[in-house]
């Protein structure tokens, strides 16, 4: 479980996270939606332990954060996410190579034929076998976030963090996509953050939908404030992982 508590974050004398407090339960799906600007990349990195609530604390398991990036928490960006200079199957293994020892893989055929064939499974799992040797340049678009969705899932994180993973997907491609990401999400227990600008979108993945939302009040102080949380959104009809 995730805990952030009263969590502020500030920049200089911009306060952009005011005053946040949100559970999340394990192998919930929480889809994060608000205007730009508000904050919700922000909160993703401190949810990754790169960067630190200025106030406040979040909590793993009821344990502080530790302030490095670590195995645990997996992340995928919009765009950018894999490594343009390797092939695909690289792409995953280097996930592997990350959190085990560095060395087993190359001193160890036996070892680096486990991890390969680990990967060969996750693309298969998502939909890219027969592409191993190919350079992400050689993908669509679609194909490299799920290239970037076996990156992450290589390292078997708890957590799966997303920031607007689908945001540069035309629609097709998107619902394709979608049904994938609820099929991994079930197939892995995971607790996935997702930020998405999509509202049919976060209700279509999310089994919670947060809306972060700025201040009406205040009006002279706007400037200096960014958001303030959480509105949960219902969901209807509930969802629940494995169904
Ligand atoms: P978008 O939906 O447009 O991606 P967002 O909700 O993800 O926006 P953030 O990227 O979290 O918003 O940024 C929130 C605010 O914090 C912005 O005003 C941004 O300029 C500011 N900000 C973010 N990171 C930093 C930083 N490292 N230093 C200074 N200001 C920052």
């Amino acid at each position: 479980a995730i805990s952030i508590r009263n969590v502020w974050k500030e920049f200089g004398d911009q306060i952009v996270l005011e005053q946040i407090s949100l559970d999340i339960a394990p192998r919930s799906f929480v889809a994060l939606v608000g205007p730009s600007g508000c904050g919700k990349t922000t909160l993703l990195r401190m949810l990754l332990g790169e960067e630190r609530p200025s106030r406040g604390e979040i909590l793993l398991n009821g344990e502080p954060l530790r302030p490095e990036p670590d195995a645990d928490r997996g992340i995928v960006f919009q765009r950018y996410s894999v490594f343009p200079h390797l092939t695909v199957l690289q792409n995953v293994t280097i996930g592997a190579e990350f959190k085990r020892s560095p060395f087993l893989g190359r001193l160890f055929a036996a070892a680096r034929r486990a991890i390969e064939s680990e990967a060969q499974d996750l693309l298969t799992a998502v939909g890219l076998q027969g592409n191993e040797d190919k350079y992400p340049a050689a993908l669509s678009g679609g194909m490299q976030q799920r290239l970037a969705l076996a990156q992450a899932l290589m390292r078997k994180p708890k957590v799966l963090l997303l920031d607007e993973p689908f945001g540069a997907l035309d629609q097709g491609i998107r619902r394709e996509i979608h049904e994938l990401m609820l099929r991994l999400w079930n197939e892995n227990e995971l607790t996935v953050v997702m930020v998405t600008h999509d509202l049919s979108e976060a209700f279509r993945l999310g089994t919670r939908v947060v809306a972060l939302e700025r201040r009406r009040d205040r009006p002279e102080e706007r400037e200096r404030y960014g958001a303030t949380i959480s509105r949960d959104l219902p969901v209807w009809p509930p969802r629940i992982a494995n169904e």
